[in-house]
């Protein structure tokens, strides 16, 4: 896969997001040496949860996440939102992707804190998405309600999460919006490279 196709983050001493089933290796790799408490999710899909049970087992970490992907994370049902279940791609993620599902010991929802990210609520890719915004530096960790990648070319660019993952597009058009109003200035995503946002995303979440 290329490179920040799919990406985890550890921000303070928590990890945010785990990758595909064989992702686990390399984030194992990199927590070594390293504190951390918590493991959370943006949401429970495949290409996010699929290293979560390792990585939670690997470093003896609990599994956050929110009440609505709950189920998700805990069963490892990861394509259960997908539009269409059918469809090939769900099905080899449901296969090669995904995993068994790992406790979670804690929901979390909007105006919680982790450390000093707040959460913000936007669904709409999932039903329970959340995205984590450090204010005083204007740090945002989107997930997927955006991705900065083309995920056929890999190209970096704004774009909707696509269809085929995504549970209720015009829901996600509003959490785009809701995170353009933060103002915020380093967007991480779950697809493509961090952006330096100078306005890309409030004229990225006019158009749409
Ligand atoms: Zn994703």
């Amino acid at each position: 896969m290329s490179r920040n196709s799919i990406n985890t983050y550890l921000i303070e001493d928590f990890i945010i997001n785990a990758g595909i089933r064989s992702s686990s290796k390399i984030i194992l790799k990199s927590l070594a040496n390293k504190s951390v408490s918590v493991h959370a999710l943006t949401h429970a899909h495949a290409d996010h949860q699929g290293s979560s049970k390792a990585i939670c087992i690997g470093v003896n970490i609990p599994l956050w996440c929110s009440e609505q992907e709950k189920p998700q994370a805990e069963t490892g049902n990861a394509t259960e939102e997908y539009p269409k279940q059918n469809h090939i791609i769900t099905k080899f993620q449901k296969r090669f992707w995904a995993v068994d599902g790992y406790k979670v010991t804690k929901t979390i929802k909007e105006n919680y804190f982790l450390g000093e990210f707040r959460l913000i609520e936007t669904p709409g890719h999932s039903s329970g998405h959340l995205s984590f915004f450090r204010e005083k530096v204007a740090v945002l960790i989107v997930g997927d309600t955006v991705v900065n990648m083309n995920l056929l070319t890999t190209m970096a660019g704004l774009h909707e999460p696509p269809g085929l993952f995504t549970l209720d597009r015009e829901r996600n058009i509003k959490s785009i919006k809701k995170l353009a109003s933060l103002n915020p200035k380093i967007l991480c995503f779950g697809h493509g490279p961090v952006l330096i946002n100078n306005g890309q995303l409030e004229q990225f979440a006019r158009r749409i």
